[in-house]
C-alpha cells in the first residue's frame, strides 16, 4: 500500500472535477472524487459502500470499526461551477501560491478529507472502539440530493457529526434555512382600452407580493434570534416576469422569491401560510396561482449549546460556538441522530471565488482537531467518556 502524500491526494481532488450545478449543461458526474477516496480509505482498512444517488452522481459512506456510536466526518465531494477566465491559475491544478494552497475545492471542501486521512493515520493501529464513518455526498452545492438521499434511507450514522465547511476553524451549531419559490399567476390578456376584456395577472400579483411582505412582517415580529447577523427571517422578491406590452391587459406574471427561516421556524408551515393567502387572492382576481419550491429546502439548523460535541469543539478550539449565514447538509445528518456540528479550516470569503484557498496554516491545527475529535468518540472507553 502506498498511500499518496497529503499534497498529492489534495492535487488528485482538485484535478477531479466535480462541479454540480443546477444548469444541466455544466452538471458532472462526482465519480473520480468518489473513487479516489474509496481507493485511499479502503488501502487504509476502511469498508467503503458507495450509493448511487442518480445517474453518475454517488455518495460514499466509508466506515473502519464497527458497532453504534462513534464518528461521523463528512463533507461534499462536488464543488460550484468557476470563472476560468477571473483564476490566475488553472482552477483545476493545486498550485501553492505565498502562504496558501488555491485550486477549486481546496477550502469548499474536497480538501477536508486528505486532511482526516492525515489526522488518521497514526491512529489506525489502536483499537477502535466505537467506529469512525467518513462521508462524501453529491450535489451539495445544488440540489443536496445526496444529504436528502441519506435521510430519506434513515439508517443512523454515528453519535456526532462534524461537516468541514469552511468556517475559519470555529465551531458552528446554527444557520437559516434557505428556500427558493415560484410563483406563477394566469389571468386573462385583453385590450387595455376594456378591463373587462380581460384579467390581469399583473394586478393579481400585486396583491400577491402585499401579503408575502405583510408575512414577512408577521414573522420579523414572531421571529427573532440575536445569535445571526441578521437576527430576522428575510423574505426577498428577486424577480419578476409579466406581460409584454402596455396596451394590452397582462395574462401571466411569474416571481420567484427567497425565504430564510430562522431554527424553529417550519418550512412547510411557511408555505402553508403563504398558500392561505393565495386562495382567496386567486377568487377576488379570478385568476389561477400556482405556487411551488422551485428546489426543495434546506431547513433550518440549530444543536444545542450544551451538547457534548459542541462543549468539547468549543474547548478544543477556543471559539463559542456560533451562527452562520450559508446553509449546510448539517440538518439532514442532524435528522439522522447525529450531533451535527459545522467546523472546518476553509475560510467561507474565498469559497464560490476566483482563486478559492486554504491557507497552509490552517493545516496542521486542523489535523491536531480531527486527531482529538477521533481520540474522543472512537478510541476512548465509553465508559471513561461517562466518567468524566
Ligand atoms: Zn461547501
Amino acid at each position: 500500500m502506498s498511500l499518496p502524500s497529503l499534497r498529492e491526494q489534495f492535487s488528485a481532488l482538485i484535478a477531479a472535477p466535480s462541479i454540480s450545478c443546477t444548469q444541466p449543461a455544466l452538471d458532472m458526474s462526482n465519480r473520480a472524487v468518489i473513487d479516489l477516496l474509496a481507493g485511499w480509505l479502503s488501502d487504509l482498512g476502511f469498508a467503503c459502500e458507495i450509493q448511487q444517488v442518480s445517474p453518475g452522481k454517488f455518495n460514499l459512506l466509508a466506515s473502519y470499526g464497527s458497532g453504534p456510536g462513534g464518528l461521523v466526518l463528512a463533507g461534499h465531494s462536488d464543488t460550484v461551477p468557476c470563472d476560468e477566465s477571473l483564476w490566475h491559475s488553472d482552477p483545476l491544478r493545486l498550485s501553492e501560491q505565498g502562504d496558501r494552497w488555491v485550486g477549486l475545492g481546496v477550502c469548499d471542501m474536497k480538501g477536508f478529507f486528505p486532511l482526516i486521512i492525515e489526522a488518521l493515520l497514526p491512529l489506525l493501529d489502536q483499537p477502535f472502539r466505537q467506529p469512525l464513518l467518513i462521508l462524501a455526498t453529491c450535489d451539495e452545492e445544488s440540489s443536496m440530493a445526496g444529504a436528502r438521499a441519506l435521510a430519506e434511507a434513515g439508517r443512523p450514522l454515528g453519535r456526532a457529526a462534524v461537516i468541514g465547511e469552511p468556517t475559519g476553524l470555529r465551531p458552528i451549531r446554527l444557520h437559516k434555512g434557505v428556500m427558493m419559490e415560484r410563483i406563477d399567476i394566469l389571468g386573462q390578456s385583453g385590450h387595455s382600452s376594456d378591463p373587462t376584456l380581460g384579467r390581469s395577472a399583473l394586478e393579481a400579483m400585486q396583491d400577491v407580493m402585499g401579503e408575502l411582505l405583510g408575512l414577512r412582517a408577521q414573522w420579523q415580529r414572531e421571529f427573532s434570534n440575536p445569535q445571526f447577523g441578521v437576527p430576522q427571517p428575510t423574505l426577498n422578491l428577486g424577480c419578476i416576469h409579466g406581460g409584454d406590452n402596455p396596451n394590452r391587459i397582462c395574462g401571466q406574471c411569474a416571481l420567484e422569491f427567497d425565504l430564510r427561516p430562522l431554527p424553529g421556524m417550519d418550512p412547510e408551515l411557511l408555505r402553508a401560510a403563504i398558500r392561505g393567502k393565495l386562495q382567496p387572492l386567486a377568487l377576488k382576481h379570478e385568476v389561477r396561482i400556482d405556487y411551488g419550491p422551485l428546489f426543495p429546502a434546506v431547513p433550518p439548523f440549530e444543536e444545542a449549546a450544551d451538547r457534548e460535541l459542541v462543549r468539547l469543539a468549543e474547548h478544543l478550539t477556543g471559539h463559542t460556538a456560533q451562527a452562520v449565514a450559508f446553509g449546510t447538509e448539517a440538518p439532514y445528518l442532524q435528522q439522522l441522530g447525529c450531533e451535527t456540528l459545522v467546523l472546518g479550516p476553509g475560510d467561507i470569503d474565498c469559497a464560490h471565488q476566483p482563486d478559492e484557498y486554504l491557507q497552509l496554516d490552517r493545516i496542521e491545527p486542523t489535523v491536531a482537531l480531527l486527531r482529538q475529535l477521533i481520540q474522543h468518540y472512537c478510541l476512548t472507553r465509553s465508559e471513561d467518556v461517562q466518567r468524566r
